[in-house]
């Protein structure tokens, strides 16, 4: 098996991928490909944007398309010269159909914290390598407190020439920022969340692509030896390596001299461990994807893959995207879900959005529209899900308002029903259980209060039968031993 592998790393080796930056670069789909053989193109240092049966889509330069030809490949020219291409998208753009630059999003969000001090604020969490501020906002009610409410990161642009991820973080903000006021249900999610925008990680890298016109993937690292820029996409330091990234700092997935060796992944790196996150999407493109851990390699095993696959395929409807575990687009080493997932057990996703690198400015409502409501999805699932790994951690159990627990208990339970293997079904039955006890204690608060509406809604939810017994023994305990409830509650409870 291992001869074969090496057999087809060296089909590719006479031309593996360089990132010079003033050869005109082609988007191609090569044809007629083993599975080795696009495994090797990756492991050449390409960036392969999409993977078929039997094809997969590169960008390369256009005077290294003959070698493959000269292979057997075929080779289908999707766009001719990247650069001119980039220069086209500029000029369609208009007035209502315009991608964001750095600038405009950064004075965007600096709008909206001005204008709606009460809900968000904005932070730098670092400079890039040639000095940029890397932006944050962060929005939930109380955005200068940090608060017990389960947390979610939404980040953009680790690849220069992935505009659109920019995009879907910015329509969202916008979504819950305008809407805050007049929609319940957008300001229950902005109130009972703390989520951060990172929209552009990599501000070197996306200012280069769209001022200069360049089909430019990494950051603008000057490596010394006349090449730039290192992959952030491959640089963080869970299982960094050489698998599916590069150690030639000309490649285009060049993963660094180190781990976590970039100022812009470092800068996530240490936002993700302060503010201990319990989903993220980062978005990408292309491919029409949804990527969970792990990345680094085939068949790692996943404890939450369950609760993954069931996120990836909710978010899938509103998308139409196909969900699969990284590794089965292609292992990969470095990447931001690995890190974040492998070592903080964030529920951390990666969205290859559209089916091309930049769609022409006409395209990005419709890319919004399908995507939204995924982040969307995201984020309030940080507080059902997210609550069930170690980054659920009690305290923002113990904080949960009565809403978010049934929501939780809910969404946890029906996942878990006829869980067979008896160690995960004890783990996830011990976490309802504390989550039950903190819903019950809010129910008793609010009985006590002469109110029964929290226990007729528990009442109608099976799910919660045992936050329902919960408050039943709290009551009656509670009433023998002095303390004072309306005589209709004690019935209630009792007939329940
Ligand atoms: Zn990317």
């Amino acid at each position: 098996m291992k001869r074969w592998v090496a057999a087809a790393c060296c089909a590719f080796s006479l031309f593996a991928a360089g990132s010079f930056a003033d050869e005109v670069k082609s988007l191609v789909r090569v044809g007629n490909l083993t599975g080795l053989q696009v495994s090797a193109l990756v492991q050449e240092g390409y960036d392969v944007a999409k993977k078929g049966d039997g094809f997969a889509e590169i960008v390369v330069e256009k005077s290294k398309i003959s070698y493959f030809t000269d292979k057997g490949h075929t080779v289908k020219i999707l766009v001719d010269d990247l650069d001119l291409y980039i220069k086209k998208v500029k000029s369609a753009q208009t007035k209502s159909d315009k991608y964001f630059t750095y600038e405009s999003a950064t004075v965007q969000m600096k709008k909206w914290a001005e204008e709606f001090k009460h809900i968000c604020r904005v932070e730098s969490i670092g400079k890039s390598c040639e000095g940029l501020d890397i932006w944050a906002l962060k929005l939930s009610d109380n955005p200068e407190k940090n608060e017990a409410e389960p947390a979610a990161l939404i980040m953009g642009m680790h690849h220069s020439r992935e505009w659109p991820s920019v995009e879907v973080p910015m329509a969202t903000m916008k979504k819950l920022i305008e809407g805050y006021a007049s929609d319940p249900e957008l300001k229950k999610l902005v109130d009972s969340r703390e989520i951060w925008f990172v929209p552009i990680v990599n501000p070197d890298g996306f200012k280069f692509s769209q001022e200069k016109s360049k089909y430019w993937r990494k950051n603008r690292r000057n490596n010394g030896n006349g090449t730039y820029g290192v992959d952030p996409n491959r640089n963080y330091g869970y299982e960094w390596g050489n698998v599916g990234a590069s150690s030639s700092p000309s490649s285009d997935t060049y993963h660094g001299p180190n781990a976590f060796s970039e100022p812009e992944v470092c800068a996530i790196r240490d936002l993700a461990r302060r503010e201990k996150f319990q989903a993220s999407i980062s978005g990408h493109t292309y491919s029409e994807l949804i990527l969970y851990p792990f990345s680094y390699g085939y068949d790692v095993p996943n404890p939450d893959q369950k609760v993954f696959e069931k996120m990836a395929g909710d978010m899938s409807k509103f998308n139409g995207y196909k969900p699969i575990t990284s590794a089965d687009l292609y292992p990969a080493m470095g990447d931001s879900d690995d890190f974040l997932y492998g070592e903080l057990k964030v529920l951390a996703f990666t969205f290859e959005l559209c089916s091309t690198f930049i769609p022409s400015p006409g395209e990005i409502k419709n890319f919004n529209s399908i995507n939204v409501p995924a982040y969307l999805y995201l984020i309030e699932k940080a507080g059902t899900y997210g609550l069930l790994t170690p980054s659920g951690e009690d305290e923002i159990v113990n904080a949960l308002d009565f809403d978010s627990g049934i929501k939780a208990i809910k969404d946890i339970s029906q996942l878990f029903a006829g869980e067979a293997n008896a160690s995960v079904r004890n783990e996830v039955l011990a976490r309802i259980k504390t989550i039950s006890l903190k819903v019950a204690e809010l129910v008793d608060q609010q009985l006590k209060a002469g109110s029964t509406d929290y226990l007729e809604i528990l009442r109608n939810t099976p799910e919660a039968a045992q936050a329902l017994d919960f408050v039943s023994k709290k009551v009656l305990f509670n009433s023998e031993h002095g303390q004072a409830y309306r005589g209709d509650i004690i019935e209630a409870v009792k007939n329940r």
